[in-house]
C-alpha cells in the first residue's frame, strides 16, 4: 500500500512539473512569436516617422511590411483564441454543402503572390469530380492554412508546395505537399499533440507555438475525417485530409 501511494504521489508531482515546462515553453515560443512582427512594426513605423526615408519606392516596401507583419500578429492571435476556444470545448462549427476544390481554391488564391514572392513554387491541381460534400469551410480553410503555412516554414532550399485535391475510394481529400527538411518517423504520431514541436535539426530557428496541428487534428475529428501523413527527413512531407464522402 505504502509503496502504491509513493509511486502514486511520485507520478502526480512528476506529471504536474511536466505541465508547468510545457506551459512556460508554450508562453516563450508565443512570445517569441509575437516579439519579431511587432518589433519589425515598430522599426518601421518609427523610421517612417522620422522621415528618413527618401524615396517612394523604399517607402511603400516599409508600408507593405508593416501592414504584411500585422496580418501575421492577428494570424497567430486568432489561431491562439481558436485554439483557447477549443480547449474550453467551446469552438462551433457550420457543416454546409460545400466544394472542396472552391476551399482550396481560395486558399491558393490568397497565398500565390506571397508565396511567389517568398520564392516559391506553388501549385494548385484540382480533381474537378469531387462531389459536393458537407463542411465547415471556415474551419476547412484554416486547416489548410495551417498546413501551408508549416510547409512555408519548414522548407529550406527546395521552395516547392502543391496543394492537391482528389478522390480516392470513398474520400475526398486535399493534400498538401512540401519538398521540405521532412518529419522523423518517431516525431510524426507526436506533431498533432499540443505544443509538441520536433526537437532536432534546424526546426528551432522557425518560429512556433506547436498549436497549429493539434488544430487540424480537432477539425479533422469534427468533421469524421482523417489525417495522413507521408514524409521523410530531407525529402519532405505530405499531409492528406480525408473527408468521407457519405458523411452526414
Ligand atoms: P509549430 O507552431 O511548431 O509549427 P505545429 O503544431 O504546426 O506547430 O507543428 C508541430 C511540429 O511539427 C513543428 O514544430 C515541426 O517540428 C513539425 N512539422 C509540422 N509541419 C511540418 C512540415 N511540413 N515539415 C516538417 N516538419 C513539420
Amino acid at each position: 500500500m505504502l509503496i502504491l501511494g509513493v509511486w502514486i504521489v511520485y507520478r502526480n508531482i512528476k506529471k504536474e512539473v511536466e505541465l508547468a515546462q510545457i506551459k512556460s515553453e508554450f508562453v516563450s515560443n508565443v512570445s517569441h512569436e509575437l516579439r519579431t512582427p511587432l518589433s519589425l512594426i515598430s522599426m518601421f513605423s518609427e523610421t517612417l516617422e522620422m522621415d528618413r526615408v527618401k524615396t517612394e519606392e523604399k517607402k511603400k516596401e516599409y508600408y507593405s511590411i508593416i501592414s504584411q507583419e500585422a496580418n501575421r500578429l492577428s494570424k497567430i492571435v486568432n489561431s491562439i483564441l481558436n485554439f483557447s476556444k477549443m480547449e474550453a470545448g467551446k469552438r462551433q462549427f457550420n457543416f454546409v454543402d460545400s466544394y472542396l476544390n472552391d476551399v482550396a481554391e481560395n486558399v491558393y488564391r490568397s497565398y500565390k503572390f506571397h508565396l511567389e514572392q517568398k520564392g516559391f513554387k506553388f501549385e494548385l491541381l484540382k480533381d474537378e469530380t469531387i462531389p459536393i460534400i458537407k463542411i465547415d469551410e471556415e474551419a476547412v480553410s484554416e486547416a489548410i492554412v495551417n498546413l501551408v503555412d508549416n510547409a512555408v516554414k519548414y522548407s529550406d532550399n527546395n521552395k516547392e508546395i502543391t496543394v492537391r485535391t482528389k478522390l480516392e475510394s470513398n474520400y475526398a481529400f486535399v493534400e498538401v505537399e512540401d519538398k521540405g527538411i521532412g518529419i522523423p518517423e518517431k516525431d510524426q504520431k507526436k506533431i498533432f499533440d499540443k505544443f509538441f514541436r520536433v526537437s532536432s535539426g534546424n526546426v528551432h530557428d522557425v518560429k512556433g507555438s506547436g498549436i497549429g496541428l493539434s488544430i487540424v487534428k480537432y477539425i479533422m475529428d469534427a468533421h469524421k475525417g482523417e489525417i495522413r501523413l507521408s514524409s521523410t527527413v530531407g525529402v519532405g512531407s505530405k499531409f492528406k485530409l480525408m473527408f468521407r464522402l457519405n458523411a452526414k
